[in-house]
């Protein structure tokens, strides 16, 4: 079979040794004869299972004791709007960054439950997207909380430095940057990430938050979205995900054996320096957006020629190269190289890359 490399921005690829390890466990699990999908989230198996994944990312992100850990349906999207509601306790105000797609949509929801304001938004110089300096925005103290996603999917925009905000609780959304570099986690109130980049099969959600972040949650916060109430059970209130949290925690032992995340970063640097120096040596490539802020995990790039996009499509597919179309509100192509996009990917796109140039240039 034809070598495939799967581009994808999420759902994405999974690491392979993972999918094999699933697809040899998925009829006997744990020698109980059935799949891990199939048994009880209550019974001795299960919890094993699911604490061994929680202690695996606590072990990764080495996550301090004064942190929750929950796994939650309702992927990114359903912490746009479990943020303001269980925060709205410590205040009527949120604030927000704003540097692409999903952080604006942050703010959309969080609208439904209190005030919102915007900080900063990424601006343009010379014909190149940035994020403002902290210098330039204007932080509240009395904020209940300030919201930033670390890696912007669509636009491929990345904030690899955290806010300095000491008065207000930092929640990120780290939906597509999770687990890619080493961060220090109490740097943040919460951090959330929906699984289907870096963590696992969509509809999970990972959430981390610092504990006295717990309990100031709106009255009429849905049970199954209160942060107190799955700490309380377990994040089992109602019944997880199990098979996303099962596939997650192999994931979390794939990454531990690749030498955990201090490892996997200095794969994914690899990675993007190969890309964005193909897109830099050339006229023919372009990428918009400033160098400090190039996302390491989604590598948009367009071409001079835009009426060139479906043959390089189309030829990238024929050569196994998969899913490189930029979001439709980009346009362009955009390579989504997550941790388990292994550096052989990235070269066989960089050659495919330069080979179209030269016959197409
Ligand atoms: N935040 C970011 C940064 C994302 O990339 C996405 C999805 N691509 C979301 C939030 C929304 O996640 P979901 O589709 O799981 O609701």
């Amino acid at each position: 079979m034809q070598q495939i490399f799967n581009f994808s921005a999420g759902p994405a690829t999974l690491p392979k040794p993972v999918l094999e390890r699933a697809q040899a466990e998925l009829l006997n699990w744990n020698g109980l004869g059935t799949s891990v999908m199939e048994v009880s989230h209550r019974g001795k198996p299960f919890i094993a299972c699911a604490e061994k994944a929680e202690a695996d990312l606590r072990q990764l992100m080495q996550i301090p004791a004064n942190y929750k850990v929950l796994f939650l349906q309702g992927g990114g999207r359903g912490q746009f709007f479990s943020v303001p509601m269980n925060l709205a306790g410590r205040g009527d105000l949120s604030q927000h960054l704003v540097t692409g797609q999903w952080s604006q949509i942050a703010v959309t929801e969080a609208e439904k439950y209190m005030k919102t304001e915007i900080v900063a938004k990424t601006q343009t110089a010379n014909g190149k997207l940035f994020v403002p300096k902290q210098t330039d925005w204007e932080l509240n103290t009395k904020a209940a909380y300030f919201h930033y996603c670390t890696n912007e999917t669509v636009d491929g925009i990345e904030i690899d430095w955290v806010p300095n905000c000491p008065d207000v609780p930092i929640v990120a959304d780290m939906s597509s940057n999770i687990m890619s570099q080493v961060i220090d986690v109490s740097k943040f109130g919460i951090i959330y990430a929906g699984a289907q980049k870096n963590i696992g099969p969509s509809g999970l959600a990972v959430v981390i938050i610092r504990e006295d972040l717990l309990g100031f949650a709106r009255k009429d916060t849905p049970a199954v979205f209160d942060y107190q109430q799955q700490v309380n059970n377990d994040s089992m209130y109602n019944t997880p995900p199990t098979f996303s949290w099962y596939l997650a925690g192999l994931v979390f032992e794939w990454l531990l054996e690749q030498g955990g995340i201090g490892e996997i970063e200095k794969v994914n640097a690899e990675k993007a320096r190969l890309l964005y120096s193909t897109i830099d040596n050339s006229d023919f490539y372009r990428n918009q957006i400033a160098n400090e802020n190039r996302s390491k995990m989604n590598v948009t790039f367009q071409m001079a020629n835009s009426n060139l996009d479906s043959l390089f499509l189309q030829q990238s597919a024929e050569q196994g190269l998969q899913a490189l179309k930029g979001h439709r509100f980009v346009g362009g192509m955009r390579a989504s190289i997550y941790n388990a996009m292994p550096l052989e990917g990235v070269k066989a796109l960089v050659e495919f890359m330069k080979e179209f140039e030269r016959v197409n240039g």
